[in-house]
């Protein structure tokens, strides 16, 4: 999809107002806090309904205003749509929206101007993907930043993801409860068909998922880096291959459970499921040097790393919807030398060659298309 307009209400710092976006895309330049990842939130806000930068809602509302409302007018290109007659010839388009009110937290999502069940049903409609510098935390932070990613990253491409991490969480939230009050084995384990169900199909679809994407993480990582070479690697909580069924993620999932009964009344917890599963990246595989990208790597190999996970992103967003993501970057080149953006701005030539939206504090650092998008300024929230 291309987003053709956005238009907005009371989100942080930028003015009310509608922007018709260029089907190419834009590149907006303006220095320091005046709006540039604002707009690049507002945007990807339309993808997952929450901030990218984890944002209480009520923060996001501008100082003094009691309510947001972002709208997103998306064009498709004919193909990949979800459920629209093949061979149409008008284009799609969809009008994308959401609005929080302060007053009771109230968050309402429309899509076309009808509320769908669930606000989750709404999600990866716009088919973006964001770089950001602070991507560098997705192999510096603890496992909880990675699997976030992974979370997100499939919540918004594979069907029937984000349901099964609904229902995993839930059941894993009860069956803590019941085994931090030291309740009886009965209604721990009452919960146990529901997480060993829900948690096989959130770790099956994880498995294949990284197990399908190494290949491209480990190439894009060594055309950016120059020769080094890093791989990304599945270590799941419940220990089964890339090839395992979802059955016989199940049954395993089922085994250790009871195996870890005792330790898991001693601790008061669930010590084993997808809640525990770790995305390794590591430097030099198979050479008998491994290291822990995490722990050894350098800022630039890390940096790296996270683009090359946001590649994978991207890829993963054409593959399985056969169109181009809409790329959002947000000052990404500045952080990168020269050699390892020019790389990264062939990488991203091939991998997305749809809208781009970026931005930058100066000119001479958009770098990327800047000689063949319209550039746009933004100072104090003004968008011109
Ligand atoms: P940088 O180049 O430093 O990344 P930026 O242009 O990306 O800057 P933004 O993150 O978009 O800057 O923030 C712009 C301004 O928005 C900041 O001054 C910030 O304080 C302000 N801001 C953040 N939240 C709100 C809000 N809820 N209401 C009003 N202004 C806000
Ligand atoms: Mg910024």
């Amino acid at each position: 999809m291309t987003l053709q307009r956005l238009r907005l209400t009371g989100f942080r710092n930028l003015q009310d107002g509608t922007l018709e976006f260029p089907e190419e895309g834009v590149a907006v330049v303006g220095p320091n806090a005046q709006g540039k990842s604002n707009l690049l939130e507002a945007i990807y806000y339309l993808e997952i309904f929450r901030s990218f930068r984890g944002t209480r809602e009520d923060r996001i509302v501008r100082f003094g205003a009691e309510h947001f409302r972002v709208e997103g007018r998306l064009v498709g290109d004919g193909e990949g749509g979800e459920g629209e007659a093949a061979g149409d010839a008008a284009p799609r388009t969809l009008t994308v929206a959401a609005a929080f009110v302060k007053a009771g937290r109230v968050k309402k999502v429309t899509l076309d101007g009808r509320e769908p069940p669930r606000i989750a049903d709404a999600i990866g409609r716009v088919g973006a993907v964001l770089f950001t510098p602070e991507d560098v935390r997705l192999v510096s932070d603890g496992p909880q930043e990675r699997r976030r990613f992974l979370d997100i990253l499939l919540s918004i491409n594979v069907p029937g993801y984000l349901d099964a991490l609904q229902r995993y969480r839930q059941a894993l939230a009860q069956r803590n409860a019941a085994l931090r009050e030291g309740r009886g084995g009965a209604s721990v384990g009452a919960w146990d068909p529901l997480l060993v169900e829900a948690g096989a199909r959130v770790g099956w679809i994880r498995a294949r998922w990284i197990r399908d994407g190494a290949p491209t993480f480990r190439s894009v990582y060594a055309q950016v880096s120059g020769e080094e070479e890093a791989s990304l690697e599945y270590v799941p909580s419940v220990p089964v291959g890339g090839e395992a069924t979802e059955d016989e993620v199940a049954s395993t999932f089922h085994r250790i459970l009871s195996e870890g009964a005792d330790a898991e009344r001693r601790r008061g917890t669930t010590l084993s499921g997808p809640h525990r599963d770790e995305l390794r990246m590591v430097l030099h595989p198979g050479t008998g040097q491994e290291r822990d990208l995490r722990e050894y790597g350098s800022g630039g190999q890390r940096r790296t790393a996270a683009l090359a996970l946001r590649l994978l992103e991207a890829e993963t967003i054409s593959g399985r919807r056969r169109r181009a993501p809409l790329l959002l970057l947000d000052d990404i080149f500045a952080e990168l030398d020269e050699t390892r953006s020019e790389r990264v701005m062939e990488l991203m030539e091939r991998t997305a060659v749809g809208q781009v939206i970026l931005t930058a504090p100066k000119e001479s650092e958009l770098r990327f298309r800047s000689d063949r998008l319209p550039h746009w300024t933004v100072r104090e929230g003004v968008v011109a």
